[in-house]
């Protein structure tokens, strides 16, 4: 229980501006940079903007599937649907917790699905039929190595992924997941990928090769977006793009 005195020495605590350090897998190994709450605001807002662009409106339904050291993109996923007043379940995306994310599927009958992992897929699969549970949910956003394997069950799914500390969303073209382009710059060298800070970001991460076999493609998006997109590798979407 809450008491008078601890009350009154919370409400002397600052509260800083740094919200979480992220840790990131880089070619060379782990790396950090800094996320304040500001940035989080922004991410938000950018991200409700994609979500909205997918046709996502209040009193619609959405399951998030992530684990918990992905706070630095979950949080301001969390913030835009609770904005866009969707209702939302939180399962875990290692595969072990597939049951949670099975039971609020059921449940909830989400409009959404978002951060399908392969783990997940998996795990599902050994009780149902994916093509099956998934022919009514509107919206699939899954990960760059579940992608193929929804698409392979005939379900139609958009690609959302961390590019290091930055986030990647799939816009409806299904042409590439968008990175915002105030806050990031996304590039290529010898077809791996890249994230540095961009110009709104007002944090220092230089360029920082990722390791991850991909690709960027920086013309207009027929969605009307001058964000870039980035296509991986692994998903099938090298031959599938439209750019
Ligand atoms: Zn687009």
């Amino acid at each position: 229980m809450a008491r008078a005195d601890t009350l009154a020495r919370a409400r002397e605590l600052d509260r800083p501006d740094l919200a979480y350090l992220v840790r990131f897998p880089a070619a060379d190994g782990m790396r950090e940079t800094d996320l304040s709450w500001a940035q989080i605001a922004r991410d938000t807002a950018w991200i409700t903007d994609r979500l909205r662009g997918h046709g996502l409106t209040a009193g619609e339904r959405a399951v998030l599937t992530a684990s918990g050291f992905e706070g630095f993109w979950c949080h301001a996923m969390i913030g835009a649907l609770r904005s866009l007043r969707v209702t939302y379940g939180i399962a875990e995306a290692m595969g072990w917790d597939h049951r949670r994310t099975s039971v609020f599927h059921r449940e909830l009958r989400p409009q959404a699905m978002i951060g399908l992992s392969a783990e997940t897929l998996e795990g599902l699969s050994g009780t149902a039929d994916i093509a099956q549970m998934f022919r009514q949910t509107r919206l699939l956003l899954a990960r760059p190595a579940a992608v193929p394997v929804l698409r392979g069950a005939g379900v139609p799914a958009f690609l959302i992924s961390a590019v290091g500390p930055a986030l990647a969303l799939e816009c409806p073209e299904r042409s590439g997941a968008h990175v915002n382009a105030a806050e990031w710059r996304v590039g290529e060298r010898d077809g791996q990928l890249s994230v540095a800070a961009g110009e709104g970001r007002g944090s220092a991460l230089p360029e920082t090769p990722l390791g991850i076999a991909g690709r960027v493609i920086t013309a207009r998006c027929a969605c009307g977006s001058e964000d870039p997109r980035v296509l991986f590798a692994q998903a099938d979407q090298l031959s599938s793009a439209r750019s």
